[in-house]
């Protein structure tokens, strides 16, 4: 869609909202209120579950804390709405806090268990607090005032609800596209890559989380003023299985999804509560297996939901490229020829085998050495040794005068390392280019606040302006809005590389990066690296590939069985006769 085109809809989308209230029953009304509210908890899910890979069954326990938390403030207390508002907005945010810095280190299924598990106890602490009225709730919650303003009526906090709304998909569209929404949008699909790129996944995992806390604790306190009454039963744990399903009905992965799928099971529920008390008796059983048979029908035809599914159905506008911008500042270069990597003696065992056993060997600034060896013979071990991946057993990394053995993957990428995979990890579903801008994640400062309220676009401006000199760098700048999925496999190599050197790395290593490459791919892989060395880019290759590396090099070292079986030049190493024997096995 044509930039203008969103605008005319967002326009025409924003009269309507505000004229709804004026010309729809009062019925309706409340509908649109109860699905601007479940919009704004589907919101935090897109963000949190759609995007970000992290499943919770326990969102309607936050919307809970929000709805108990202005209740009894303005109850209790005589407490305006407007400090229940802060009082919602703290507690759901400390709880968040404290409950994602307890679970978001559990992997695979035991957060979505876990979820369940707080879900559940938060709804029967609600149903057991004296002070919180136990089952029967706090009613006599008053309306939301501001100044003589009364927001009781229906038609009143109608617009207080979708500007809460508006607002909020304001500030997460914006944090998509800002560096930290970037490291949210990294995070499917394993913690490694992000890792690698200096992003620290936990403390980007704890702030989506809370960021859905919150909205959740948002969409609370305007529930407990819409209703004027609270009580446990929808903070349990089956609502909260709902607002995951409108975050899925509506796309799990866009903003306007939520909004979507908020309305599309709010509606739903509400015709089948009408049609199944005719059909059964059981309606309330009734209801859940018409919502798993949706479930199972989504899945099979829409599977992103509805968004993605109406999207594919519009005309594409591609933007024009990024356009030049003040560089980034870049790292002080060492000097070609001086000292850049010392390995010193590092051992690293896997239970009773020696992977690595007393290596050493360094490498110059401006040079590419090549690692080499036959399978097994412990490469992979040595790369993650350096990379921060594993920890050694014995042995000392110094990079650039600093030691680097110990540190976690991480900080040693801002110390200047930066490295690919041997089994490509790029993000399918993120254009060329944004793929590249992950890689510049550590030479850019913009943090979640300033990109939720766009205070970031000069740095934005420079860092997509890099990307793009990157991807012109290898071969890759005619497309930059393609995802990186659609690419073969020969050109993902080549896109990361490019998001390592938009890294300005001191170092880059690359893993294995020719397998699996026709001859004239690897040939022109081959051409990239040398044109780099001759930018002055310092490059360890890790390779199994004998020919491949023969012609590129400049020095290489041969592993077997965990050792340093040779060091040399290319030619030395060909005609060594141990190293024909560890590649051969003998069959010279
Ligand atoms: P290369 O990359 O040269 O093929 P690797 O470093 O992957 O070699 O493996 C060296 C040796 O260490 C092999 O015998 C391999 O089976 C073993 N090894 C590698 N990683 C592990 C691990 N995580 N646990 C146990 N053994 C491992
Ligand atoms: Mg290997």
């Amino acid at each position: 869609m044509r930039p203008a085109h969103f605008m005319l809809l967002l326009l025409v989308s924003a009269a309507a909202l505000a004229a709804a209230p004026l010309v729809l029953g009062s019925f309706t009304v409340t509908l649109l209120n109860y699905i601007g509210v479940y919009a704004l908890v589907a919101l935090g899910l897109v963000l949190l579950t759609g995007i970000g890979g992290l499943t919770s069954f326990g969102q309607a326990a936050f919307v809970g804390i929000g709805a108990y938390a202005t209740a009894w403030a303005t109850t209790a207390h005589g407490a305006p709405p407007w400090l229940g508002l802060l009082l919602a907005l703290a507690l759901t945010g400390g709880v968040a806090a404290v409950l994602g810095a307890v679970t978001l280190r559990l992997e695979g299924h035991f957060l979505p268990l876990s979820t369940i598990a707080w879900g559940i106890a938060i709804y029967y602490l609600f149903g057991n607090i004296e002070m919180l009225g136990r089952f029967n709730g706090i009613s006599g919650i008053p309306p939301i005032q501001v100044g003589s303003i009364s927001f009781a009526a229906a038609g009143a906090i109608y617009y207080l609800i979708w500007l809460f709304l508006a607002g909020a998909m304001w500030l997460s569209a914006n944090l998509l596209n800002s560096r930290e929404g970037r490291a949210i949008r990294s995070l499917r699909g394993g913690a490694a890559m992000a890792e690698s790129l200096g992003i620290n996944t936990f403390r980007i995992r704890l702030a989506v989380f809370v960021l859905a806390g919150l909205f959740a604790g948002l969409a609370g306190w305007l529930y407990a003023h819409l209703q004027r009454f609270v009580s446990p039963a929808p903070f349990d744990v089956k609502p909260g299985i709902e607002y995951l399903l409108m975050a899925f009905a509506g796309g799990s992965g866009h903003i306007a999804g939520a909004v979507v799928g908020a309305a599309l099971v709010t509606l739903l529920k509400n015709a089948l509560q009408d049609v199944l008390p005719t059909i059964s008796r059981n309606s309330g059983q009734l209801e859940i297996v018409f919502f798993g048979a949706l479930f199972v029908l989504l899945l099979q035809h829409a599977r992103g939901g509805l968004v993605p599914f109406l999207r594919r159905r519009l005309p594409k506008h591609t933007p024009p490229p990024p356009a030049a911008a003040p560089p980034l500042p870049r790292r002080t270069l060492p000097q070609a020829g001086t000292l850049l990597l010392k390995v010193d003696g590092m051992m690293k065992r896997f239970g009773g085998l020696v992977a690595v056993s007393d290596v050493s060997f360094e490498l110059r600034a401006g040079e590419i050495l090549g690692l080499i060896g036959p399978n097994g013979a412990g490469k992979s071990t040595m790369f993650n040794l350096i990379t921060g991946v594993l920890k050694a057993d014995r042995g000392k990394i110094v990079l650039q005068g600093q030691a680097i053995s110990g540190l976690a993957a991480r900080r040693i990428a801002a110390r200047g390392v930066a490295r690919t995979f041997q089994h490509v990890k790029l993000r399918p579903n993120m254009t060329l280019l944004d793929n590249v801008v992950l890689g510049a994640y550590l030479r850019t400062r913009a943090g979640f606040l300033a990109g939720a309220l766009h205070l970031d676009r000069g740095e934005e401006r420079a860092v997509r302006a890099e990307a793009m000199h990157q991807l012109h760098r290898v071969g890759l700048g005619d497309r930059p809005y393609e995802l990186a999925g659609n690419l073969p496999l020969a050109s993902q190599r080549i896109l990361e590389v490019a998001r390592a050197l938009a890294a300005d790395p001191a170092l880059v290593i690359l893993d294995e990066p020719a397998a699996g490459l026709r001859r004239a791919d690897k040939n022109a892989l081959a051409d990239l690296l040398r044109a780099l060395r001759s930018e002055g880019v310092t490059i360890l290759l890790v390779e199994h590939d004998m020919d491949f590396v023969m012609g590129l090099v400049d020095r290489i070292v041969v592993m077997d069985f965990g050792v340093k079986l040779a060091e040399g030049l290319p030619a030395e190493i060909r005609a060594d006769p141990r190293v024909r024997q560890a590649y051969l096995g003998g069959v010279t």
